[in-house]
């Protein structure tokens, strides 16, 4: 099998009302996405998505005539172009799609097959007032999800430690709740300096008292030591790693032993065949990997299958958090939207390859 054709179309959904999540300095008025179609000599056609691939079209030839089949070397050519351009992993959810339909399996069964389902857990963006936060978590329950991540703001965390605790009230112990403390990386243009160690102790101390699962990125990426104090001088569970680009970075994080949760985005971050060596490697060790989900529904979905290939959770990012941020917007170039059933579980497709039935008449409206 040979690539005959990479295409790529760019969308731009617009919001309104604008949505504004707590990593974004301003609000967000539309929301980008480009749809990567790799095309092949035997009418095989794989959809990938998740990322801008701005200036990919200068590499296209680098793949024409490629085997898509052979994913070790497509994998060594998308990180070839990690240096000099950009992060292409959505052509690797592509070829997955491809490798999928050609065996006539879902791309989790070809990534281990260890869950055909994992529990959600609702992923928060918005930062709201503690009545606010604590009424939609009530209402986060009610539609059946088991968990939800709640952001605080670094420039307010009395407020955002009120919501806590506010939805804790509300909800005892019925569902299980993260919080993102969002220190390890910033959006283009936010220059925000970082807390340092004693200002994150004291948050994830409170925040460990009221009972959080886990806090999510309470420290910038290079303070590998503050992680591991803190996971050690607080008990408290440390989730971090969803932007870590950097394989070498993974593994020197795993021989340190720096987090209990291990959240590389598989098209954001790594890719699919590197995210899936690191998370084994860290499930080997007893730590977690859940990878960070907050994209479009194929990157939704393309996280998914290596997420519940591999044997990850105990809970799956389902970036959710209404009226602002539904299934329908998120996922506004399938045909239907990723969706929770009753119990909260989000299942795995069953058809050949990633699944992603798209919407082509959403697709032609939104295309730019
Ligand atoms: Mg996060």
């Amino acid at each position: 099998m040979k690539i005959t054709n990479i295409r790529l179309r760019r969308l731009r959904l617009r919001l309104d009302p604008p949505f504004f999540a707590a990593w974004d300095p301003v609000p967000r008025e539309h929301f980008d996405a480009t749809i990567v179609s790799i095309e092949t000599d035997e009418g095989v056609i794989g959809v990938g998505s998740g990322d801008t691939m701005n200036g990919f079209e200068a590499y296209t030839d680098l793949f024409v005539g490629t085997d898509p089949l052979n994913i070790v070397e497509q994998v060594r050519r998308i990180e070839s172009l990690n240096f000099h351009a950009g992060r292409f992993w959505p052509i690797e959810v592509a070829l997955w799609d491809i490798i999928g339909q050609t065996a006539n399996l879902p791309v989790a069964r070809l990534f281990g097959g260890a869950r055909d389902k994992l529990p959600a857990y609702a992923s928060t963006g918005e930062l709201r007032s503690p009545q606010q936060r604590a009424e939609s978590a009530l209402a986060i329950r009610e539609a059946g999800f088991q968990a939800m991540k709640i952001r605080v703001d670094a420039h307010d965390p009395a407020t955002g430690l009120a919501a806590v605790k506010a939805t804790r009230d509300a909800v005892g112990d019925s569902l299980e709740i993260m919080v993102d403390l969002n220190q390890a990386w910033r959006m283009a243009g936010d220059t925000q300096v970082p807390h340092d160690y004693a200002a994150a102790r004291r948050l994830v101390e409170e925040l460990r008292d009221l009972d959080v699962y886990w806090v999510e990125e309470p420290l910038p990426y290079a303070d590998r030591d503050g992680l591991v104090r803190l996971r050690r001088e607080t008990g408290a569970r440390v989730a971090a790693g969803e932007m870590i680009s950097s394989v070498s970075d993974v593994v020197d994080y795993l021989e340190r032993d720096v987090l209990d949760v291990y959240q590389m985005d598989v098209v954001l971050a790594v890719g699919m065949l590197r995210a899936r060596t690191l998370a084994e490697l860290a499930i080997h060790k007893n730590r977690v990997f859940t990878p960070h989900s907050w994209t479009n529904g194929i990157g939704v979905l393309a996280n998914l299958h290596v997420g519940a290939g591999v044997g990850g959770g105990p809970y799956f990012e389902f970036p959710y958090d209404p009226p602002g941020w539904t299934p329908r917007r998120r996922d506004f170039l399938l045909r239907t939207p990723v969706d929770i059933d009753r119990e909260g579980f989000v299942h795995v497709p069953t058809t050949p390859g990633i699944g992603a039935q798209l919407d082509e008449e959403a697709c032609r409206r939104w295309q730019i």
